[in-house]
């Protein structure tokens, strides 16, 4: 059987390995925790990314490596190429691990973005300050997820607050500053490109953030025209061209006066795509892993229409999705955490209608109407 490598055992993982076994493909997980989630339906080997003697025995044990968490070290990934397939490549993942490379890669393909600027001294925010304008926020340049290492100014007034916060400890890895855009929503590409160059996207995925961590996805989203799709899907083609990205990523975009601005890009599968695993023809984490391996690519068309509500901190009774036509549930196995994304629940639909009704009973049941709420809205 191939084995696929996949650095980082957290749920992005174990769907990983849950979509690669009817594949006929195995997966060995590295995590530096022994109670990483994905441990509970694969096999897990416990080291640190800097234990270059563990990391070498499990390049040994793997037909090619993958990740489920960006911020892995650029020089563990480079090793491990040494010896290994690394897919999608080190230095890809270096720029989509670095909000600066990151953004500054956007422009120079022609996908404009919030004003930013580096940010290195306390000096540099106020300099940063009067270019970007206020509001902004301030962001690690690096190992955020989630909305962690990000501070929201109001005004010029709130730069010590926000140094204090992400400066000094910050330090040794640089911030960025960027323009807070109200923006009139949110979309994500997610896309696959296999190691051949095939390219596919799934249809574009409209989405909810609270506190920066995403609450609710719909898909396909619903008030997207021809135009948008195009320009979303030629975006997400040159980058991942340009990178030679192999494998599943996505893009996070923001819609402002009708206009797209690239806001990050996660080198690996994403929680606005796992509403793929029922409401796509192939889910992400399955054309993932044909990606990888060189296999050929599933069809990302959509069955009909799918709603995706993240769990965050705790799980809600999972009857009322059990018990619910097209409801999927995902519990990760992960304890109770506040903040912790421990599993999510897929409602499906032929068309918009029979979503909504879906949604409205479902989110009643699980006194979760206000999750809901954007979502019905928009479908009503
Ligand atoms: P993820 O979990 O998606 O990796 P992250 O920690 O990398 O999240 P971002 O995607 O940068 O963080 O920000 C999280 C959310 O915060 C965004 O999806 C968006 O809702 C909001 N946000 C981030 N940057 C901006 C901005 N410049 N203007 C307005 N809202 C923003
Ligand atoms: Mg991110
Ligand atoms: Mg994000």
């Amino acid at each position: 059987l191939p084995v696929v490598g996949i650095l980082g055992g957290g749920q992005l993982a174990r769907m990983l390995s849950i979509a690669a076994a009817p594949l006929g493909v195995r997966t060995l997980v590295v995590d530096s925790s022994a109670d990483a989630c994905a441990g509970q339906v694969t096999q897990l080997l416990v080291a640190d990314w800097n234990d270059d003697a563990a990391l070498a025995d499990f390049a040994s044990q793997v037909d090619v490596v993958t990740f489920d968490f960006e911020n892995v070290p650029a020089e563990t990934a480079e090793r491990l190429a040494s010896q290994v397939g690394v897919f999608p490549a080190p230095q890809a993942l270096a720029i989509a691990q670095d909000r600066l490379a990151e953004k500054t890669l956007f422009r120079e393909c022609g996908l404009n973005t919030p004003e930013f600027m580096p940010v290195d001294t306390r000096e540099d925010l106020d300099r940063a300050l009067a270019v970007v304008g206020a509001p902004a926020i301030l962001k690690t340049r690096r190992l955020g997820y989630d909305g962690k290492g990000q501070f929201r100014l109001r005004s010029a007034a709130d730069a010590d607050a926000a140094w204090e916060a992400l400066g000094a400890p910050a330090a040794a890895h640089g911030l960025i500053l960027e323009a807070f855009v109200p923006f009139e929503r949110e979309l994500s590409v997610v896309a696959v490109r296999g190691r051949h160059g095939e390219f596919r996207i799934w249809p574009l995925t409209r989405n909810w953030h609270t506190d920066g961590v995403l609450s609710l996805s719909l898909a396909p989203a619903p008030d997207t025209s021809d135009a948008l799709h195009e320009a979303a899907t030629a975006h997400a083609r040159t980058l991942a061209e340009r990178l030679n990205y192999v494998g599943v990523f996505a893009l996070e975009l923001f819609v402002r006066n009708g206009e797209l601005l690239g806001n990050e890009m996660a080198p690996r599968v994403h929680n606005s795509g796992h509403w793929t695993i029922e409401g796509a023809h192939t889910s992400q984490f399955e054309n993932h892993i044909r990606a990888v391996l060189g296999m050929p690519l599933g069809d990302t068309g959509a069955r009909g229409c799918a709603a995706m509500f993240n769990w965050i901190g705790d799980m809600p009774d999972a009857r009322p999705v059990l018990e619910a036509v097209d409801g999927h549930w995902h519990d990760y196995g992960k304890e109770a955490r506040v903040g912790r994304k421990v599993g999510h629940a897929t409602i499906c639909a032929p068309d918009a209608g029979s979503l909504r009704e879906r949604l409205v009973s479902i989110a009643g049941a699980l006194g979760r109407e206000e999750q809901a709420q954007p979502a019905v809205d928009l479908l009503g």
